[in-house]
């Protein structure tokens, strides 16, 4: 049993490690098990804290449809897996000393907490200056390497058309898309020791299944075919030379899922034979680089990686630009397709990224803004290096919220290339507590328009106002290649607005005479200079007396930008069949909004199940006679009952009459009449009884659905 538990719990470590801390023993637990159960202490997890060098990189799919990221410490001269339910220390890359407290098991560890213990030296390996590149070209046996994929073809991918005589317009290469991205700082080393060298393609010794298949999801299992082509290039490459190693590998259709994979940074603990190594690497797959374009915009994504960097997410909320700070909405991972770390496009890295992780950028190129003022940015591609964008605090007060804004314009042979709306306007990246570290989250300042990321500039001419603080930024003008921005932090004065309401579910059924409820949501849209106001409820439809309507509760008191809900109770009468509309609104003073009519909802009234009746009542029999004295004959039983049913469809009404003394009586009924529905009495002539003594009766109601319950009396006749 201990052995499936640890199975299922090391399942869990990969897939669901917050489940997975939850699932483990305590310590005291582990420990009062290991002491009692010695021999089995190897099934148990243990906790603890683990401490070692980073391993980390990323897998990008086909199409960058999907990605996975891989963590491993290397504790003891073994490499375990690293999980988390939460960020990994903020922007950590390769060689990072890490602690990781958590839960492990065997070679799997869920951290519920990680440290930096010491930052990875950059010494050998900078994203800033030469990056000194070997390119390892792979065939396999059965399948050679893509005959586009030579060396001619990807010195100028690497340097572009000044290097190889597969001549691309535009001259797009990784080093001049570095070189621009970074005013100079950063470019493909060329001469000297180190310089770009590309060897093979080599023909190893057997074929690999480079990817792991399980059902159709694809992982990264390239250590054999990276060690097998390192040791092929060994003798042509001195690895201490380089600090970037990238493998092209043909796809031989084991890995269709994965387009590329690469190190965050450097990692110096898989050496080929030249002894200490520190280096990235990153390996491609042929058929996704068989052009110039596509080659520098998959290389500039996995060297990206190379270089430190994560992904370009965007940030989406269903109503509106940004949520309240620290609300998460929706990210998508490769959501900014105006970074080429979000979906393949050319777009330079952004400003966080420059500033925090590649030092492209530094503080004097990230004006921090915390006060209302009027700004003019050049364009982000603008050389020698200015004020690139602006790091604007989101509201007074906040202090871990900020808006990287910046101006992209249609210059260049890069930023030319992106959606032209990105130009008209300021580009905003995002940055909360909901950010992953180190990353900015892209916004659509288009979102009321256009629910995607294909228009996302706040344009000229536009004010933006946060909705949850003072700040609003105003897009003046694009003169002379530099966008003005005004950014103030000035509450505006309240301005009420008709709230939203809602109704769900949009569609209902119900048996008439019954209720239905249905969940009414009210947002209160006024701005957030307001004060808090209470909303009254009302429902005008459908338009009919006999329904009943009630809200609870009755009113709503709600803060700017605050959404509540009511419940709203129909309840039809019992002859209203058919479909009905149901509305809802709110009303605060001169301010009312009400569900749109074509999002009422829909309530459809049925016929109820049949029922049982309920049972009669007050059953009485009293003997009648005639004459008197000797001469007194009876001459029936008169039964009287009250009907309580409006739905029976006969009464069956059963009599006994009583025999035996004491406790030994009996009486046992049998059919009598059966009165029909909604007649209330019955005469049961002498000539059907059976002489003096007592009798007893009982009736019920009864229909199709089924019978009440019996009510009885009884008589004494002379
Ligand atoms: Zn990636």
């Amino acid at each position: 049993m201990l052995q499936q538990r640890q199975s299922l719990l090391e399942a869990f470590m990969a897939s669901q490690p917050a489940l997975a801390l939850q699932l483990s023993f305590p310590a005291d637990v582990l420990g009062d098990l290991a002491a009692s159960f010695p021999q089995s202490a190897g099934r148990l997890e243990s906790r603890g804290s683990w401490q070692g060098p980073l391993y980390y990189f990323v897998e990008d799919g086909v199409g960058f449809t999907r990605s996975r990221e891989n963590r491993k410490l290397r504790v003891g001269g073994q490499l375990i897996d690293l999980f988390s339910p939460s960020p990994v220390v903020a922007g950590s890359k390769c060689n990072d000393v890490i602690a990781a407290t958590g839960v492990r098991s065997n070679n799997k560890i869920v951290a519920e907490s990680s440290t930096l213990v010491s930052s990875a030296l950059s010494a050998t390996c900078s994203p800033v200056g030469a990056q000194k590149i070997a390119v390892i070209l792979v065939s396999f046996p059965s399948t050679p390497l893509s005959q586009t994929i030579t060396q001619n073809f990807l010195n100028g991918v690497f340097l572009g058309n000044a290097f190889s005589s597969s001549a691309s317009t535009p001259d797009w290469s990784i080093s001049d898309f570095w070189t621009q991205a970074s005013d100079g700082k950063t470019y493909v080393n060329s001469s000297g020791t180190g310089a770009l060298t590309i060897v093979g393609p080599y023909t190893l010794s057997q074929d690999y299944a480079y990817c792991t298949n399980s059902n159709g999801s694809y992982s990264d299992n390239s250590g054999a075919v990276r060690q097998a082509a390192y040791a092929a290039a060994d003798a042509a490459l001195n690895y201490t030379d380089f600090s970037r190693v990238v493998v092209v590998l043909p796809n031989n259709g084991s890995c269709t899922g994965i387009a590329g994979v690469g190190t965050i940074g450097c990692w110096s603990s898989e050496c080929p034979g030249d002894g200490a190594c520190n280096y990235s690497w990153t390996w491609w797959r042929d058929d996704q680089i068989g052009s110039r374009g596509a080659g520098v915009n998959l290389a500039t994504h996995e060297m990206g990686h190379n270089l430190g960097l994560g992904h370009s997410a965007s940030r989406y909320y269903a109503t509106e630009v940004v949520g309240p700070v620290d609300v998460a909405g929706t990210r998508s991972e490769y959501g900014d397709s105006f970074s080429t770390m979000g979906f393949w496009n050319f777009g330079f890295y952004n400003a966080q990224h420059q500033l925090n992780q590649l030092g492209w950028l530094s503080s004097s190129n990230v004006l921090p803004v915390n006060t209302s003022g009027s700004y003019s940015i050049p364009g982000f591609d603008t050389r020698p290096d200015a004020v690139k964008a602006l790091k604007i605090q989101r509201g007074t007060g906040t202090t871990d919220a900020w808006m990287y804004l910046a101006y992209y314009p249609s210059s260049g042979i890069y930023l030319s290339q992106l959606g032209s709306q990105i130009h008209t306007g300021a580009i905003i990246h995002y940055q909360d507590a909901q950010t992953p570290g180190g990353k900015t989250d892209l916004l659509d300042f288009t979102q009321n328009t256009n629910n995607n990321f294909s228009d996302p500039a706040l344009a000229v001419g536009q004010t933006w106002a946060d909705p949850y603080t003072d700040l609003s930024i105003t897009i003046n003008s694009i003169v002379s290649g530099s966008l003005n921005v005004t950014v103030n932090y000035n509450t505006p004065p309240c301005s009420a607005a008709n709230p939203t309401v809602t109704i769900s579910p949009l569609t209902g059924s119900v048996n008439a005479g019954s209720s239905f409820n249905f969940t009414v949501s009210v947002k209160n849209n006024d701005s957030i200079a307001c004060a808090s106001r209470t909303f009254s409820l009302a429902s005008s439809l459908p338009i009919d007396a006999t329904w009943t309507t009630s809200f609870s509760p009755a009113s709503l008191t709600l803060g700017p930008g605050a959404t509540g809900t009511a419940t709203l109770t129909k309840t039809t009468p019992s002859t209203a069949l058919g479909s009905y509309s149901v509305n809802a609104s709110a009303t605060s003073g001169s301010n009312t909004g009400a569900t749109d009519p074509t999002f009422n909802a829909s309530l459809t009234v049925t016929t109820p199940p049949p029922s049982p009746p309920a049972a009669p009542s007050s059953l009485t029999a009293t003997a009648q006679y005639s004459g008197s004295g000797k001469n007194k004959t009876l001459q029936s039983v008169k039964l009287t009952w009250v009907d309580n049913s409006n739905n029976e469809t006969q009464f069956d009404l059963q009599r006994c009459k009583v025999t035996g003394k004491g406790n030994s009586t009996t009486c046992t009924y049998a059919p009598l009449a059966l009165p029909s529905a909604n007649v209330t009495s019955y005469a049961d002539p002498a000539s059907s009884l059976s002489g003096s003594g007592t009798y007893k009766y009982q009736i019920r109601s009864e229909n199709g659905a089924g019978n009440s319950t019996w009510v009885q009396t009884q008589v004494q006749v002379q």
